[in-house]
Parts: C-alpha cells; structure tokens; sequence
C-alpha cells in the first residue's frame, strides 16, 4: 500500500463519517471541513492495533482522533466501518513504513492525519500542518572493513 492509497482511504472514510452532530450542544457539522474548522483536535490519534503491535488483528481495535466541540464536550472520530481487509493494508503500511523511514508509530499516524486535514481543507486554511515523512531507502548497512 502506498502513502496515498493510506490517505484515500482515510479521507473518504472519514468524510463518510459526517453530517453529524455534537451530542451536547446539537452543533451541526455538515463535513469533515467543518469540523476541522470548528473543533479543536486533543492529543494524537492513537491506534490501538499499533500499540498492541497486532498487525494482522481479526477483529481490529481500529483508531480514534478525539477533539473538542466549543462547548466542551470531547468527540471521537474512528476508524469503525473501515473493511478489515484495507485496515490490514494500512497496518503493514504503518509497520513497514516506520521501520524505513525512521520515524515512530505516532509521528507517521499524526502525519496521516495533517494529509487527510489539508485535502478536507482544500487550499486556504493554514493549521501548521507537517508533511508525511520522506520515503526513502533505508540506510544501507555499510559492512566494515576488516
Ligand atoms: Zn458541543
């Protein structure tokens, strides 16, 4: 799988995830742009498959962005819905891919994520979003000179 193969598949599953509403104040988001604009994001989005190191899970635990709605209440983004077999994908993308680029579970997710808030943006907003980490081969392991 590839980076952008990741970011489609959690852009369009993510914007499937709207409209909806804040369980509280009844704030209405009509899009992932929205909500993105209106809420304000709370830590990093955590992937309970990563932190098990459970790549091939049957029944996945999925990931969760949080954020909070203006009045305060937390709400949750997940990956619930996503067929297992793409969040396989996903996950061998993350295992394999931080290994070779050098970068943590959690950097690569959080990037994953800017990716998908910069496309539901469009141009214009600027939130200080980082790209995703360089690809690259890996660093060869040069061998010693005897
Ligand atoms: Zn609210």
């Amino acid at each position: 799988m590839t980076d952008e193969e990741v970011v489609r598949i959690m852009h369009a599953h993510f914007e499937g995830l709207f409209p909806r509403g804040c369980p509280t104040c009844g704030r209405y988001f009509a899009n992932l742009r929205d909500y993105i604009l209106d809420t304000e994001l709370i830590g990093d989005t955590i992937s309970y498959d990563v932190e098990l190191c459970d790549w091939e899970p049957e029944e996945p635990l999925g990931a969760a962005a949080f954020a909070n709605c203006p009045c305060g209440t937390t709400m949750v983004l997940t990956t619930r819905g996503i067929p297992v077999a793409q969040l396989h994908g996903v996950l061998r993308w993350v295992r394999d891919e931080t290994g070779r680029r050098g970068v943590g579970h959690t950097e690569l997710i959080g990037a994953v994520r800017d990716e998908v808030r910069r496309r539901a943006l469009g141009s214009g907003e600027k939130l200080g979003i980082v790209p995703l980490p360089a690809g690259g081969p890996a660093p060869a392991a040069a061998a010693p000179e005897a």
